[in-house]
């Protein structure tokens, strides 16, 4: 397969898309970023890394930093964690709060806030500095010694994040967080803060990819079928309600963050990142989405 041709047409092909979609505001350090960066990034099965545009620049990963933190919790959990969060499509926005109240605090999955957020209150009960276990842990996975977090961004957020207190708020009155409100955002944030290129996401993502490698980074191990399932919560949770699109138009399980990054896999061939900062209505990248499905399209490589 072409890889380089191909990431390079589709290049050309998403320029159209290239004034499309809107900054994250709601964050006020993210409403900085330069809205027209795009980069794309592909790690063949081979080993062989293809990339174009800003592929090199780091971004806020935002919510791709949730498919790490369930990775932490589910190998220290194992199945129990299903119990405090469940691995259904929610349908609704990533922050939404309705679903959450009628469903009496058990979130819907964990790529969700409030399914993040009780994720986060697992590793805090769990690791003793579950911060510096995360940042060693996504080191491991991308091979990137420097990688951090953006305290200025977490901290801009948390200024805002009305809505997210809430959400920790009502998990904590349904007493699905065993810690303190303010600590569980802390970290879900900082979590948020992670930043990181094209290049090293689909590097930290070649894990998922890979079924024949040990899954085994920094201390934190997960079975084959435990990868299968983290890629089966991807495929149908990863991009909130627009999922069912995602699958329709891509094919390829993945994660999305209002930082305008995507990653996925494409198991036993490719893990891919994009990034574009504008966004769609859902809070997924305009360019992002766009890009990933010319590439399924024109490789006719995708899980369906
Ligand atoms: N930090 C963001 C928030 O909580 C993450 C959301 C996202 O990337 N979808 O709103």
């Amino acid at each position: 397969m072409n890889y380089k041709t191909i990431l390079e047409e589709i290049y050309k092909s998403v320029q159209p898309f290239a004034a499309k979609g809107k900054v994250a505001d709601y964050i006020p350090e993210l409403a900085k970023v330069n809205p027209d960066r795009f980069g794309i990034c592909l790690n063949a099965i081979d080993g062989a890394v293809y990339s174009v545009g800003d592929s090199n620049e780091r971004f806020s990963v935002q919510s791709i930093s949730k498919v790490f933190t369930l990775a932490m919790a589910l190998s220290v959990k194992g199945e129990s964690l299903w119990a405090r969060v469940g691995k259904e499509p929610s349908g609704t926005a990533f922050n939404s709060l309705v679903q959450l109240e009628v469903e009496r605090g058990i979130p819907r999955n964990p790529f969700i806030n409030a399914g993040a957020m009780v994720v986060a209150d697992i590793l805090l009960t769990s690791f003793d500095n579950p911060a510096e276990r995360l940042l060693d842990f996504v080191r491991a996975l991308c091979g990137s010694s420097d990688i951090r977090y953006n305290e200025q961004v977490a901290r801009s957020e948390r200024e805002t994040a009305y809505l997210n207190a809430a959400i920790a708020n009502l998990l904590k009155y349904h007493k699905n967080i065993e810690c303190g409100v303010e600590e569980v955002l802390r970290l879900y944030l900082l979590a948020c803060s992670l930043e990181m290129s094209c290049r090293e996401l689909a590097k930290a993502f070649m894990a998922f990819a890979n079924h024949r490698e040990e899954f085994r980074y920094a201390g934190i191990e997960l079975t084959r079928s435990q990868i299968k399932r983290m890629n089966a919560v991807m495929q149908t949770c990863g991009f909130y309600d627009e999922a069912g699109e995602f699958s329709y138009l891509v094919g390829l399980p993945g994660k999305s963050g209002v930082g305008g990054g995507i990653a996925a896999i494409c198991p036993m061939r490719y893990s891919v990142a994009v990034w574009s900062p504008r966004l769609n209505s859902k809070g997924n990248s305009v360019m992002g989405m766009k890009a990933l499905e010319e590439l399924t399209t024109m490789t006719n490589e995708s899980i369906f």
